[in-house]
């Protein structure tokens, strides 16, 4: 799929997880791969020639590819290039303990084959890559998926990449240790301002044309915040432990295997809690339980 100087590299099954869709942008002067995939990893798409990359954020999916491009600058925005520097570096971004951890290790360098490198090129909300005759790619840091997430738009086409702002029915994904809900509500806010033709997104969702189509996928997107608080709310009608909200489920559905649904549920789920009880919603009945206070 082609938006002007953008190529849209569709992953299959749309770019559903674990695959995605990379962005090609080319210039007069120079080619930038953006988030190269899975499929970009193992040669499933053809990509010609490549003058740097540039990543969203370092998460497994989104890096997947970069290894095919060792003799050209990856950039990263500054908060997130340690992910890259190492297998270790990644691993903190996520946080799993033990075993997890452990498994997840494995996944991510058998099948996502991450490739870590000392020296990736840090980049700032603000920053402009120039690509030649007119095309340019300007950052737009959005953090709270990870620390470092941000958007890319692209000039003169008005091709806005968002990330894993991915507009899924799944909804926002802020449990990684780093996370931050309120950050990802800041950037849902900021989102709103931004006006572009296009609207691209790494997963299944694909590309949007015009405004009115982007802004109604965005405000189901964001409800799904509001829809797990609320229903953490009516579950602390009787009082609950954080490992009953953890087992109850609110991020992922009952019986969904995935090996780190639960350090994700409660790296979500405390978000939530601990403004509830900031706000005054929710007490602390006795230690580590906690109810909602009656309206
Ligand atoms: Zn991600």
């Amino acid at each position: 799929m082609k938006l002007g100087a953008t190529t849209v590299l569709v992953g299959e099954r749309n770019g559903k997880y674990p695959e995605g869709n990379s962005l090609l942008v080319a210039g007069s002067d120079e080619s930038i791969l953006v988030d190269p995939s899975v499929a970009v990893a193992e040669g499933r798409v053809d990509v010609p020639r490549v003058d740097r990359v540039l990543n969203s954020h370092c998460h497994e999916d989104h890096v997947a590819g970069n290894g095919r491009f060792a003799g050209v600058p990856w950039h990263f925005h500054e908060a997130d290039a340690d992910g890259i520097r190492s297998l270790d570096g990644l691993m903190a971004i996520y946080g799993f303990d033990g075993q997890i951890d452990t498994t997840w290790r494995r996944v991510v360098l058998e099948q996502f084959h991450f490739t870590p490198r000392p020296d990736p090129t840090p980049f700032r909300d603000g920053d402009v890559f120039d690509l030649g005759g007119g095309v340019r790619i300007r950052v737009l840091h959005a953090p709270g998926h990870t620390r470092g997430h941000s958007f890319f738009l692209v000039e003169p086409d008005g091709v806005l990449y968002l990330g894993d702002v991915d507009l899924s029915s799944f909804g926002p994904y802020y449990g990684d240790a780093w996370s931050s809900l309120v950050d990802f509500e800041r950037t849902l806010v900021r989102v709103r301002t931004l006006q572009a033709r296009w609207y691209a997104t790494f997963h299944h969702i694909g590309v949007l044309e015009g405004r009115d189509a982007f802004i109604d996928r965005l405000d189901r997107f964001a409800a799904k915040i509001a829809e797990r608080e609320a229903r953490l709310v009516a579950f602390l009608a009787a009082p609950h432990s954080l490992d009953d909200i953890v087992a109850h489920r609110f991020v992922y559905r009952p019986g969904d295997a995935v090996l780190f649904a639960d350090d994700v549920e409660r790296r979500s789920m405390q978000q939530h809690l601990d403004r509830l009880v900031d706000a005054g919603r929710v007490v602390e009945v006795d230690p580590g339980r906690w109810i909602a206070r009656a309206r």
